[in-house]
């Protein structure tokens, strides 16, 4: 690969040359070009995309990046879009880190809630839509759980592609009605996120579909990618000491990983890596049991069920990765029932005035039970996900009635 400087990002009309050097997969290593469209590699797990990350070093700078706006496209040498024609944005903005307000402790909120769509699978989606259509694919579609369907169906719409989206009957109303409202055909499924998987998967060739399913495709993982990207930069280059991650298919726990790992590859950060904590509802734990069996693959979770919708996932094809970054950080995998998901969602909005999504709530309360249980100390430096917008979930009915043709009891308001 040549090192010469990289064409300016604002001239779009010019080829733009990539990093990439070729796609590996994750578990057996076999190796595959990049640039054509891949699903699992031909043991049928995840492919990761290989850069040269002597060149990246060599042409960009941290001070150069320091200037770019503080968008998810800073980025761009660590990511494989070739052509600037195919990078799709509907505005994938750097999420801010937030003290967990009426907390004590060092504990920061990264809030993904502020991202198009309202969830961080933009960030993913926005990654392999951009790779779909630089690769020419016309149809694509996707089991989901919500929010990676509502990402999926608004990029697509950008693309000129399109979409379908399967989902469990039960998913919350607002995500049907958004990827409806943004081009998709949505289909509502009596079934759970594999059922939904197994409908997208029989159909793919009749229907001409590009399967767009969770690690299925090689490029949501460096979408994903990009937060632990973004959180080293926004921590000056040193890592946190705990990530609690709320974890479904594990995208953004495996991306994260990876991105240090390419950061200490440039020179960027040393060794030092924060515990990864992979958080999940325990009526839908297959990565928690598999972590405490000590065993590398997880079993399919039975009767899964968990309000906390993105992260009800039975089987993630990416468990290994998962597994190997939790053990390799020294970190674990927790389960949280419901009921605290929902008071810890209580505790944050009602004392700090913070609403979080559900799963950011399991977050949250995984976090205290493991400064109470002593795994961690309150005093690390630890960072919740808030992966969606509190505001795509069903609230507690509330509201007093006043009729203000009879007189106002202001005292009974005190
Ligand atoms: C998808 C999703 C998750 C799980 O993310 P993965 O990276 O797929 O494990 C967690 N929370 C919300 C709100 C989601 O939409």
């Amino acid at each position: 690969m040549q090192t010469d400087a990289m064409p300016s990002w604002r001239n779009v009309s010019e080829e733009r040359r990539t990093f990439v050097t070729h796609l590996e997969c994750g578990l057996s290593g076999e190796e595959v070009e990049a640039d054509r469209l891949h699903g699992l590699s031909s043991i049928g797990r995840p492919f990761l995309v290989r850069y040269d990350l002597d060149s990246m070093a060599q042409s960009l700078s941290k001070e150069t990046l320091a200037e770019r706006p503080p968008d998810m496209w800073r980025y761009r040498e660590f990511l494989p879009v070739r052509s600037i024609d195919n990078v799709l944005s509907l505005g994938e903005c750097m999420t801010p880190l937030i003290p967990a307000p009426g907390v004590d402790g060092d504990l920061w909120i990264k809030d993904e809630g502020r991202l198009p769509t309202g969830s961080f699978k933009a960030r993913g989606l926005c990654l392999a839509v951009s790779m779909a259509k630089e690769l020419g694919v016309t149809r694509m579609a996707m089991p989901t759980n919500g929010n990676a369907g509502a990402a999926m169906a608004a990029y697509c719409r950008a693309a000129g592609i399109e979409a379908f989206v399967f989902c469990p009957d039960d998913t919350p109303e607002t995500n049907i009605r958004e990827i409806a409202l943004q081009g998709a055909r949505v289909y509502c499924v009596n079934g759970l996120i594999n059922d939904c998987g197994k409908i997208v998967g029989d159909g793919k060739k009749a229907m001409g579909w590009f399967d767009a399913s969770t690690l299925k495709e090689p490029y949501r993982i460096e979408g994903k990618k990009t937060m632990g990207l973004e959180l080293a930069e926004q921590c000056g280059w040193h890592l946190p000491d705990a990530i609690f991650y709320p974890t479904g298919g594990g995208t953004g726990l495996i991306g994260m990983w990876k991105a240090f790992d390419e950061l200490q590859a440039m020179g960027w950060i040393g060794s030092k890596r924060p515990k990864m904590i992979a958080v999940q509802a325990s009526g839908c734990a297959p990565l928690v049991k598999a972590f405490d069996d000590g065993v590398e693959h997880a079993d399919l979770w039975p009767d899964a069920h968990t309000m906390a919708s993105g992260i009800r996932v039975p089987a993630a094809v990416g468990d290994f990765l998962i597994l190997r970054a939790v053990r390799q950080s020294g970190g674990f995998a927790i389960a949280i029932d419901d009921e605290d998901i929902f008071a810890a969602r209580d505790d944050m909005s009602r004392n700090g005035g913070m609403l979080l999504c559900p799963e950011g709530a399991a977050t949250y309360a995984a976090w205290k039970a493991a400064v109470a249980d002593g795994r961690i100390s309150a005093q690390d430096r630890s960072i919740l996900f808030n992966c969606a917008s509190g505001l795509k979930y069903p609230m507690p009915r509330a509201g007093t009635t006043l009729d203000r043709h009879q007189p106002i009891d202001y005292g009974a308001m005190a």
